[in-house]
């Protein structure tokens, strides 16, 4: 048996003797399959021409990627014991730099795009894994250790708070890390709130390679939700997508702007 991991998506399904028949999370409309079909390799497989970067982005806060990248390419964070998001490989050299660093407790993940191989982690380093319950349909490898939260806020620690803002996917998680940005507080976004080429906006989108819009409403939904929160610095998904300061006032204006867009000129 093994846990087949779709090379599109970068998630690891629950061991069967035969790869799965098609991934449903890249089957979604959010997703698509690549132009050589449903290819899958296994965690083993991955681990001979891939490794991991793990370095700081601040203090306090590493950034895990995996290089070359792999699938959707996001790089995981880790803050106070917390893994927010996840990647999909798992090597000796990634959980020593880890456990270094303090070791993983918690595991939370945006949204299904992520999952990854949240339960490899997951039981690599003895944590239980946090996900919304409005994304549990999309869960392929489930485990005892991942327990479903549910509402609009999870508090995770006096430092860091889970708030579903939506959108993207019905259970779309932000983390709030107060202590980030030297104080003034980080937003960690996946892609619920994505960082865009020029960085000193943001977007959100229903499907990022479809390019499929949020509706008006969503979009005003999230602003609100957003406008109670403080925060001046947003972590994307992948290296480099940070929105250094000000971020507050510049998600709000980002909103704004595609309000503006929907509405026509
Ligand atoms: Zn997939
Ligand atoms: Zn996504």
């Amino acid at each position: 048996m093994s846990a087949f991991i779709c090379m599109t998506c970068g998630t690891q399904f629950a061991p069967t003797d035969e790869p799965p028949s098609a991934c449903p999370i890249c089957l979604d409309e959010r997703q698509y399959i690549g132009p050589d079909g449903q290819q899958w390799t296994t965690l083993h497989a991955l681990a001979d021409e891939h490794r991991n970067r793990v370095e700081e982005q601040e203090p306090g806060l590493l950034g895990v990627g995996t290089e070359p990248s792999f699938a959707i390419a996001q790089r995981a964070l880790c803050v106070d014991g917390l893994l927010w998001d996840c990647i999909t490989l798992l090597d000796e050299d990634t959980s020593n730099a880890l456990e270094e660093a303090g070791g993983i407790h918690t595991i939370a993940i945006s949204h299904p795009h992520y999952y990854s191989a949240m339960v490899a982690w997951a039981e690599r380093f003895d944590a239980q894994v946090l996900l919304h319950e409005a994304d549990r349909q999309w869960v392929m490898y489930p485990s005892e250790r991942i327990e479903f939260w549910s509402g609009e806020r999870h508090h995770i620690s006096d430092q860091l708070e889970l708030v579903r803002l939506g959108g993207h996917f019905d259970g779309g998680t932000v983390c709030l890390w107060r202590a980030g940005a030297e104080g003034r507080g980080a937003l960690l976004s996946g892609d619920i709130v994505t960082v865009v080429a020029d960085r000193d906006w943001v977007s959100f989108m229903y499907s990022y390679p479809n390019m499929i819009p949020l509706s008006a409403g969503e979009i005003q939904r999230i602003r609100d939700i957003v406008a109670a929160l403080e925060f001046d610095r947003v972590y994307g998904a992948w290296w480099n997508t940070v929105v250094v300061d000000g971020a507050k006032a510049k998600v709000l204006r980002s909103a704004d702007r595609y309000l503006k867009a929907l509405a026509g000129r």
